[in-house]
């Protein structure tokens, strides 16, 4: 007789424990089967490149936690877990829930497919709060974060509390695909970069965590605004790709002795702002694609190719925001400071639409998540229901000084400008000749000059934003 089967379908949840799906399957299934769907069909839009490089390896640590049982599938979901059912005898199939809308919609219709034929079930893994729980007293959802996070999500119920059990993961002969059938490494030498500066796995996030709670979370309220400093996590990619669960974050915070009020609650505060990413993206779907605010659809944004590829690759002549891009580009990470001074250099001093930077991140990013992404840069944007204001622009320069108060950020990332006097570190180009002579340093051969004025290209924001304004009156 063949043995009676439960799959647990891994997906934004690449862990063991804490593993709400997997603990309800424990309780009832002495087999379960692990499995990944690498759907390439229906995903909108597809994997950037570092989300597939992180994807890969966590797949590889995933499958050696599962004593090499882990079944890789590639294609239409559908399809896939059809050729399951065809080849066990399956009686449960069960999921933790996903947010992006392309995954809503899939799940929908594959939910009420498969529910003819197994039991079906799926599970909150990656939220503390679900977003059609928090809602405003006449039924709609909250636009603005503090009365969304203070009143909805704080003044509700407690989130779950973590929770592991023993998972028997089912020794099975099908005929996975290999790691290597997935294709998701195309670009080696950046790839392995990139990715010797992370340990990927779930055990690494808890080593993570750890470390961070006894070190950089003290200080958090402050220090996190400095890209230097190490109060910040670096736990993003973990937590994007469920490699540890909020919940362990929230209530390990809680266990804590000796720190700060104010530290523990401004980080209760960005775990916060991770759901309210989510609870944008499940009540407006259309957040990665159109402006919240649709009086921007006629802001007039620039088709500057040429500048666009000058940000990118760190060379736009203003250092912070080149050390910034040139982070990214070698580490899949930016620190948060580093992320508002960029886009708001691309989408104000550039006049660049947002969506262009969105993608870019999107492509570079091991955190790359179509919540968090597209929510921070409709917030920079202005385009969002809770945004920083058009208007406010910041200056990079200030910026830099404020939050590099050494120059160690801008002269680890950009290496040309390590002999640079410091006073003159954040804008290079109002460097007297005399000193550039004696540094033997040519603007615009080691370093480029700047690629806009940013006094002009500030008021030019300004008048663009006020164009819109009239139009509207
Ligand atoms: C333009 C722009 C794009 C961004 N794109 C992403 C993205 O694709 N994926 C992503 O996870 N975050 C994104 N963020 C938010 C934020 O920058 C990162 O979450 C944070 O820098 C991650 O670093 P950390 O883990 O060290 O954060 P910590 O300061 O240690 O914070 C802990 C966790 O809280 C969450 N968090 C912190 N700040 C924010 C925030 N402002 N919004 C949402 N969640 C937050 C993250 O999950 C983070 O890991 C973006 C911000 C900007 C301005």
């Amino acid at each position: 007789m063949k043995k009676k089967i439960a799959i647990h379908w891994f997906r934004f949840d690449l862990r063991v424990s804490d593993n709400p799906s997997l603990n309800y399957l424990s309780k009832n299934y002495d087999n379960i089967i692990g499995i990944y769907i690498f759907d390439d069909i229906n995903s909108d839009p597809k994997l950037g490149s570092a989300s597939k490089v992180w994807l890969h390896s966590s797949l590889d640590y995933l499958n050696k936690q599962l004593d090499g049982n882990l079944i890789l599938l590639k294609g239409d979901a559908k399809g896939c877990i059809d050729q399951l059912i065809d080849s066990f005898d399956v009686e449960e199939i069960s999921w933790n829930r996903s947010y992006e809308p392309w995954i809503v919609k899939r799940d929908k219709s594959l939910k009420m497919y498969l529910k003819s034929k197994v039991n079906v079930n799926s599970f909150n893994g990656s939220l503390l709060w679900e977003p059609w729980e928090v809602l405003k007293n006449d039924g709609t959802p909250y636009k603005i974060f503090t009365p969304f996070y203070k009143r909805g999500c704080l003044l509700a119920r407690e989130p779950r509390v973590p929770k592991s059990e023993k998972i028997n993961f089912f020794k099975h002969n099908f005929c996975s695909l290999k790691l290597s059938d997935l294709k998701l490494l195309e670009n080696k030498k950046w790839e392995s970069k990139i990715l010797s500066q992370w340990d990927v796995g779930e055990n690494s996030s808890l080593e993570i965590m750890k470390s961070f709670y006894l070190n950089g979370v003290k200080d958090y309220s402050d220090g996190r605004n400095f890209p230097i400093k190490k109060n910040v996590s670096r736990l993003s990619p973990y937590l994007h790709w469920g490699q540890i669960s909020p919940n362990i974050l929230w209530y390990e915070l809680k266990r804590l002795k000796n720190l700060r009020e104010n530290d523990i609650e401004v980080f209760k505060s960005e775990l916060g702002w991770r759901e309210f990413a989510y609870y944008l993206i499940y009540h407006f779907p259309h957040l990665q694609k159109k402006n919240l605010k649709s009086n921007f659809d006629n802001f007039q944004w620039l088709d500057d190719q040429v500048n666009f590829t000058k940000w990118s690759k760190g060379l736009t002549g203003i250092p912070i925001v080149d050390a910034g891009m040139r982070e990214l580009w070698q580490t899949g990470y930016m620190h948060n400071r580093s992320r508002m001074i960029v886009s708001s250099f691309l989408v104000k001093n550039l006049l660049i639409h947002w969506r262009r930077g969105e993608e870019w991140f999107w492509d570079c990013l091991f955190d790359a998540d179509a919540a968090s992404n597209s929510a921070s840069w409709q917030w920079v944007a202005g385009t969002g229901t809770d945004s920083t204001p058009y208007f406010r622009i910041f200056n990079p320069v200030t910026q830099g000084q404020k939050f590099d108060p050494n120059g160690d950020y801008v002269k680890k990332y950009v290496p040309e400008l390590k002999n640079f006097p410091l006073k003159f570190l954040f804008c290079p180009w109002e460097c007297p000749a005399d000193i550039l002579k004696n540094l033997n340093f040519e603007l615009g051969k080691n370093y480029p000059y700047p690629i806009v004025d940013l006094k002009e290209s500030r008021n030019r924001a300004l008048s663009t934003y006020n164009l819109l304004r009239q139009e509207r009156n």
